[in-house]
């Protein structure tokens, strides 16, 4: 045996300006999908992917707007369930009020985390109110949690804040985990890290990696050129683990976030709003939120203050449904 290659080096010197694209990453192109009831607000879908369906633990990313709410509702989304998961929400512009079944009761704003973890259940609303400034534009993810830790109790946190890096032209967010040093207060329940960053015009950025973590760029408002990949606002590139750093530069102003985590070893099955792991799980959640939706039971209690009506649960499907692997073999 001899090895043939003329550069075996060159994976490892494909770089985030590499002209084509670069060997282990993935660009995952957004599907538009209507959030909420009758007045649907659209967000782009990039997790889970067909073929990718987690970065880490984290199952799935929405990107919303900029969009001018002045003639729209906006964010209407009525009390819903969920289950074994945790929701991150991020705003870039307006303001988005947070409900839910433990009493919670916050406004998400710019720059500000709020972490949901549904455990073994709990319900939200999720709703523009009426005094938001114009402009919306945020996105939402979800991390799963693993088995130790999806049965617990729902918890709510808000994290007003958040350590931020300062470089030269760059702004940092550390949202969840650790980046360079600094720790977001969040709690999560595997190694992961979510992170904003913003670009003056003309400025490069290299930050430190977790070589154990596979990671995503998510743009937020700027096509972003990166390891051979025009990755468009709302996208999600992927990167395999293997990395120590990421330098990233943009000609404009640019806002991204970059999530990462150790690859997740269970499959899920997830379903609406809820992730489990077996279809008889996801079955009686459904059947327990139907029961609980309209007051009268106990997983899923009451959403304090929202004016309601809850969204019923659609209809399950006719098969029966399978957990899928983080990614595609
Ligand atoms: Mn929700």
């Amino acid at each position: 045996m001899s090895n043939q290659e003329r550069h075996p080096s060159e994976q490892r010197v494909c770089t985030a300006q590499h002209p084509a694209p670069c060997p282990d990453t993935e660009l995952l192109l957004p599907r538009e999908v209507p959030l909420g009831g009758p007045r649907a607000m659209p967000v782009l879908r990039s997790l889970p992917g067909k073929n990718r369906r987690m970065i880490g633990a984290w199952c799935f990313a929405d990107v919303y707007g900029p969009t001018d709410l002045t003639h729209q509702a906006g964010m209407q989304v009525p009390p819903h369930p969920h289950i074994g998961l945790q929701t991150v929400s991020w705003l870039v512009e307006g303001r988005v009020r947070h409900r839910d079944s433990l009493g919670s009761d916050q406004l998400v704003q710019p720059g500000q985390l709020s972490i949901m973890t549904a455990g073994h259940g709990i319900a939200h609303s999720e709703r523009t109110p009426p005094d938001a400034p114009p402009l919306l534009h945020g996105a939402q993810l979800w991390i799963a949690l693993p088995e130790p830790d999806r049965h617990g109790p729902p918890a709510f946190a808000h994290h007003a804040d958040l350590p931020v890096l300062t470089r030269p032209g760059a702004r940092v967010t550390v949202i969840a985990g650790d980046l360079d040093g600094r720790s977001s207060p969040a709690r999560v329940h595997t190694p992961l890290m979510g992170a904003e960053v913003t670009l003056a015009p003309g400025a490069r950025l290299v930050l430190p990696l977790n070589p154990g973590f596979e990671h995503g760029v998510l743009p937020l408002d700027t096509p972003l050129d990166l390891f051979g990949h025009r990755v468009e606002p709302g996208a999600l590139l992927y990167l395999g683990p293997g990395r120590n750093e990421l330098a990233l530069a943009s000609p404009h102003s640019a806002r991204l976030l970059l999530i990462g985590g150790t690859p997740f070893t269970e499959d899920l099955l997830m379903w609406w709003n809820l992730v489990g792991r077996d279809h008889d799980e996801i079955v009686r959640a459904r059947a327990d939120w139907e029961r609980d939706r309209t007051g009268h039971g106990t997983r899923f209690t009451p959403v304090t203050g929202d004016p309601g009506p809850a969204l019923p649960a659609p209809d399950l499907p006719t098969a029966r449904m399978r957990p899928r692997p983080p990614r595609r073999p």
